[in-house]
């Protein structure tokens, strides 16, 4: 009989191997990139090499992102760490211009492709210049939304030809930028999404005598799958309706401008998961393109917006967080749904236009951040008690003596209910924190025992399938949800999460993971499962004593560094942009330190000056009224201020 002092024989800690028939000495690398689906959602961006330390890569270069993370914490640069990748940022502005110029030359389109990025996505100043610096080859342009955006587009582009297309709420201000925009060489249009803005961009471009590019956005009738597309239709808020459309150009006409007019923009909406939505869409779009050169518009290019998706769980399916189609397959049904519907309508080709944010910036930025602590629900060693045992606790002892495969869900009620009973003697003051442990302790003994007796079923009973998931470790991560992945918290998004090193380990441990907001919002308990789409826990491994764990969450770029907030008030995170070199090494191009604490404090107004000043009267108070010396005082003013301007995430004492 095991007593509550023991640890439970057989695997050291109860560790099992995750997969059934792996056993961990065998385990390989290739098993790593099975289970955490590197090479499904990592659009070959990332390899585990065999070290087993998760590496990025882009054509020739590779580079393990363990190195990245100890040259940016020797720069004091610790995690919370978000790593920006510019040859991922490159490559996939490469491969979007390739894809849309292979597509045109095989289908034989009769016109151009001309990419823009949205700023909205990722507006980072490090990101919207190298979207520009590399982006100049292809002209690659901007979409903007505000005049923030259209200020940051302005002061990045180096290309003249590039295109500059203006969404948005638009006043005279922003159109006046535009205009000056089309001046500098650029090609600028404004698209219109009410009709309340035409008269304003006539009054500007007379008054400065420039003639302004116009566009329309059509609201598409299209429905369109995924998540993050409930917006379309009669209801959606951007977008003109037919009869305002038909305002527009009489409008025009009237003013003698209907030349001005030269695109057509309809935006599906993003993360588009099925292809067919995508071809359907065109072939509404083309009907108004049609029509609208009918009208006598001089239509030169053709905007599909965004929506070009990021397959987050590598399932390539349909479901909201993937997408059923390649980036070839979306550029070559779009260049042909063009060409067939206008070539039956004896219309000309247009420049194709498309606003892939998501697409472009989502893989180049990672999030890497340090395990700080794990809680096991196991029973731990417990000091045997000298006071004879309550008749509970033996019974719940006995339960281990009965614990049979044909008998695994009764065990299971048996304990709970006496441990439901020790609860309720401990309330009524009956039983002793003490036995209370133990009971507690003998529950964890029988469920841990229960688990691995299940692990041996080939059916699971069905009240015994969540047994693993109430077992699982929490780990804890030094990171904010809030701050940095707010669309988990959001909307329910699904990141690939996975340890970038140990990769040649199996991982034998089971978790969620809890950040270190006290929110109880601040976990992650759904994580991308190859087999079953979803799974409740992350296979990982077991911590070591004075060694670092480092986990980082991937495709982090798109929408979620704006968007994060001050929860808790974590700032933002230390960032850092690197260039991997073909020799394996990596240039830090640019780092950003982290909020200090007296940052986020201003953003929530408070005067950091101020508070340093009141905390100094506090002590000089306490030395007057003796409670400290002259000496501790400046120990203790020192310390209010360092930590002012230190990190606001969990810092280890050396660094
Ligand atoms: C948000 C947005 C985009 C970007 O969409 P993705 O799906 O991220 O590529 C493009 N165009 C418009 C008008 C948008 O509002």
């Amino acid at each position: 009989m095991t007593t509550a002092s023991e640890v439970p024989s057989g695997n050291t800690r109860g560790e099992k191997p995750v997969r059934n028939g792996n056993h961990p000495e065998e385990w390989s690398v290739a098993d790593s990139a099975e289970i955490y689906g590197v090479q499904r959602w990592g659009n070959d961006y990332f390899n585990i090499n065999a070290e087993g330390l998760l590496a990025a890569r882009t054509l020739n270069v590779e580079v393990p992102l363990l190195d990245i993370v100890e040259g940016a914490t020797e720069r004091e640069l610790g995690m919370p760490l978000l790593l920006r990748i510019e040859n991922i940022l490159d490559a996939q502005v490469l491969r979007l211009n390739e894809a849309f110029q292979a597509a045109i030359r095989d289908g034989g389109y009769k016109n151009v492709y001309r990419g823009v990025y949205p700023i909205k996505v990722n507006q980072q100043a490090q990101v919207v210049e190298e979207v520009a610096a590399f982006g100049a080859r292809f002209q690659h342009g901007f979409e903007v939304g505000s005049k923030p955006e259209m200020i940051a587009a302005l002061a990045m582009l180096e290309q003249p030809g590039s295109l500059i297309i203006c969404n948005g709420y638009k006043d005279a201000e922003f159109i006046e930028l535009g205009l000056y925009a089309g001046k500098l060489g650029f090609n600028c249009f404004f698209v219109l999404e009410t009709p309340a803005e035409l008269p304003v961009i006539i009054e500007r471009s007379r008054a400065l005598g420039i003639a302004p590019a116009i566009g329309v956005r059509i609201k598409m009738n299209t429905p369109v799958g995924g998540h993050w597309n409930k917006t379309g239709g009669d209801r959606g808020v951007f977008g003109l309706t037919t009869t305002q459309l038909i305002d527009v150009i009489d409008e025009l006409k009237r003013e003698d401008m209907l030349d001005c007019l030269q695109l057509l923009h309809c935006h599906l909406g993003s993360q588009i998961p099925n292809i067919r939505d995508i071809r359907s869409g065109i072939v509404e779009a083309c009907r108004y393109y049609v029509d609208l050169c009918e009208e006598g518009a001089r239509l030169t290019h053709i905007d599909l917006g965004g929506g070009l998706a990021v397959d987050y769980t590598g399932s390539k399916s349909s479901d909201d967080q993937s997408r059923n189609y390649s980036l070839e397959e979306y550029c070559a049904d779009i260049v042909e749904a063009l060409k067939s519907t206008l070539d039956s309508y004896e219309v000309a080709h247009p420049v194709i236009v498309t606003e892939s944010g998501r697409a472009t910036v989502a893989y180049s930025s990672v999030l890497l951040f340090n395990i700080l602590d794990v809680n096991h629900f196991e029973p731990i060693p417990l000091p045997q008690s000298n006071n004879p045992e309550h008749p509970q606790l033996q019974q719940m002892r006995d339960i281990l003596a009965y614990l049979k495969p044909d008998r695994l869900q009764e065990c299971y009620n048996d304990a709970f209910f006496h441990r439901q009973e020790v609860r309720e003697l401990f309330k009524r003051g009956q039983i002793d924190l003490r036995s209370c442990a133990v009971a507690e302790n003998l529950y964890l003994d029988v469920l841990q025992r229960i688990s691995a007796e299940v692990d041996k079923l080939d059916r699971v009973p069905a009240e015994l399938e969540n047994l693993k998931v109430s077992l699982a470790d929490i780990y804890y991560g030094n990171f904010s949800l809030f701050q940095s992945l707010p669309d988990i918290w959001a909307i329910g998004q699904m990141f690939p999460i996975m340890p970038i090193h140990r990769l040649k380990e199996a991982p034998t441990r089971e978790a969620v993971i809890a950040d270190i907001t006290c929110d109880c919002d601040g976990k992650i308990d759904r994580f991308i499962d190859v087999w079953e789409g979803s799974r409740q826990t992350l296979p990982l491994h077991s911590l070591r004593e004075g060694e670092e764990y480092y986990l980082g969450v991937f495709l982090v770029g798109a929408y979620q560094e704006t968007l994060g907030d001050l929860h808790n008030l974590f700032g933002d995170t230390n960032v850092v942009s690197v260039r991997m070199n073909k020799d394996g090494s990596f240039d830090l191009v640019k780092e950003i330190h982290g909020d200090t604490i007296a940052d986020v404090l201003s953003y929530v107004e408070y005067q950091p000056r101020e508070m340093q000043l009141r905390h100094r009267d506090l002590a000089e108070r306490a030395v007057k009224e003796g409670r400290i010396s002259a000496r501790e005082r400046q120990t203790i003013i020192r310390a209010f201020n360092a930590s002012l301007n230190g990190y606001t995430y969990y810092e280890k004492e050396d660094s």
